[in-house]
């Protein structure tokens, strides 16, 4: 997916803040935080949204979801985190290659 901004970061084209990654995920701060801790888990492969998963992905959703209790004690979130996934545009949806927000500390937001 040459015009996917989160392929691009995933090769190294666009810089990010990496806070860990392996053979199937990266994880990075997002540029524009909504909370004290705001990370975004992206999958190695491009996959544009929830809607397009399907069974083939099974490994790195289940691997995907595992991780984000380690990430957010690892950011310090000791009470707890909140996960969002954004799909379609009608989800607000902006960026087309799947990720999970991690978002935790004092300035959590709201869902208004
Ligand atoms: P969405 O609305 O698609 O669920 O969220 C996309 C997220 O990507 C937004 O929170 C936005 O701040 C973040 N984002 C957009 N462009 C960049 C970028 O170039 N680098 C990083 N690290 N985050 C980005
Ligand atoms: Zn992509």
């Amino acid at each position: 997916m040459s015009d996917c901004l989160f392929c691009k970061i995933l090769a190294g084209e666009i810089p990010a803040d990496k806070m860990y990654e392996d053979d199937k995920m990266l994880v990075f701060k997002d540029i524009n935080p909504k909370a004290d801790v705001h990370l975004l888990v992206i999958p190695r492969v491009h996959i544009s949204s929830l809607n397009e998963v399907t069974d083939e992905h099974d490994d790195i959703m289940t691997h995907m979801f595992k991780q984000l209790p380690k990430l957010a004690k690892e950011q310090g979130l000791k009470n707890g985190f909140r996960t969002i996934i954004n799909t379609g545009k009608g989800g607000g949806q902006i960026v087309f290659h799947l990720h999970m927000h991690l978002l935790g500390g004092k300035s959590l937001p709201g869902f208004h």
